[in-house]
């Protein structure tokens, strides 16, 4: 039947209207925190004038553009009724939640004592902000499924090519040469297996993708990102190749690339938006604004980007590991009845405080 298809589309939908929902509580947010700093004045000057509210303005301003931009493409998407837009719906998802919140932080903190105060609507939208992140598919669950499926076709491709021509320990010598000479000569294999061991084995990167149509005055920055995303399928590959299946139990490591994927996306997106205004003439503060947004978010993902790539090899998940294995031990000793335990715990529920309703 048409169940499943209908079960998914609900789900595009509900990840379009929650980051629209979110973006609004944005965009008021990111208004009322410059007119505020503009107005409000502290050791005789106006908030605005300082370098760090400064920065805090370009950010929200930044990141407003890019989520209107993602969530135009992807609506734009889910109108063209294209078959398969699962992923994009999702990287819109946990951009937006994740941008938002950010935005609705940084004006609170420039609204300062004021911002936190139940009578105005900042408080309101910081608190609901929260939820966009835990709803429709907690953020860290489509980390793993932006990982899972944005990676499948290349994981699968990277497979046939290691069960055709990869060393099988489980096979003795004789019958894995046989296997590797026979299928080693076969065109087909040939063709994907010898760029695929270049990379893993060589570092040789495959030719750059390119943009061939963009604005002159973007011309550079096109390029910049065809280089972030050739990096990003090269460290897929070889990151995968690093793991082999362990890769499915390091959510930390797949949280790398979904994000890098989702940078990538609102790239896309922040550009192509950009490229339109420039070509059909605009100008004004609202343009000039919404050019130095555009531009300084993709700075700001360029170096999210290359912050992570930088991870792949140099992080802290082995401390991060054990930390969390002796915080969870410690906690083992702490009595269930002093804490909240969910209703329905396979293995304590009746156990734990009584909330108060
Ligand atoms: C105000 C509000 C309105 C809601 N409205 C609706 C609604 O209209 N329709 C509806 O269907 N539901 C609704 N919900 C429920 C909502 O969809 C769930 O709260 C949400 O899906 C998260 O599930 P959970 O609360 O059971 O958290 P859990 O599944 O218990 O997850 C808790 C946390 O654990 C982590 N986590 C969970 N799974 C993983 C994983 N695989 N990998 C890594 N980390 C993980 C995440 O950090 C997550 O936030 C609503 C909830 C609230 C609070």
């Amino acid at each position: 039947g048409k169940g499943l298809n209908v079960a998914l589309s609900c789900l595009n939908y509900g990840r379009c209207t929650l980051s629209a929902g979110v973006l609004g509580a944005a965009k008021i947010a990111a208004d009322q925190a410059i007119k505020w700093s503009r107005t409000r004045y502290q050791f005789k000057r106006p908030l605005s004038d300082f370098e760090l509210v400064k920065l805090r303005i370009a950010r929200m301003s930044a990141l407003v553009y890019a989520m209107d931009s993602v969530l135009y493409m992807t609506t734009g998407l889910l109108d063209r009724h294209d078959p398969d837009i699962m992923l994009e719906t999702a990287l819109c998802k946990v951009f937006c939640s994740e941008m938002g919140w950010q935005v609705i932080d940084d004006a609170m903190q420039i609204m300062g004592g004021e911002g936190y105060m139940t009578e105005n609507e900042l408080e309101r939208s910081f608190r609901d902000a929260r939820i966009y992140r835990i709803v429709e598919g907690a953020n860290e669950v489509m980390q793993s499924f932006v990982f899972g499926y944005g990676g499948k076709q290349l994981a699968e491709r990277m497979l046939a090519v290691q069960e055709a021509v990869g060393w099988d320990r489980e096979q003795p010598l004789g019958a894995n040469l046989a296997r590797i000479v026979r299928n080693g000569l076969r065109p087909s294999i040939l063709r994907h297996a010898l760029p695929l061991a270049m990379e893993v084995y060589l570092g040789k990167r495959p030719p750059m993708p390119e943009i061939t149509r963009v604005h002159g005055s973007l011309a550079d920055r096109a390029r910049r990102f065809c280089a972030l995303v050739r990096e990003h399928s090269h460290q897929f590959k070889v990151q995968s190749k690093r793991y082999e299946e362990k890769i499915l139990d390091r959510q930390a490591v797949q949280a790398r690339f979904a994000d890098n994927a989702m940078w990538l996306y609102a790239m896309a997106c922040a550009m192509s938006r950009l490229d339109s205004q420039l070509r059909q003439g605009e100008d004004g503060a609202e343009f000039e604004r919404d050019r130095q947004a555009c531009l300084h978010f993709l700075d700001l993902a360029e170096l999210a980007i290359r912050r992570n790539f930088a991870a792949l090899s140099d992080n802290a998940d082995e401390s991060m590991l054990a930390c969390a294995q002796a915080a969870i031990a410690h906690n083992d000793t702490l009595p269930n009845s002093l804490f909240y335990i969910p209703e329905r715990s396979p293995v304590a529920a009746g156990t734990g405080r009584t909330p108060d309703r």
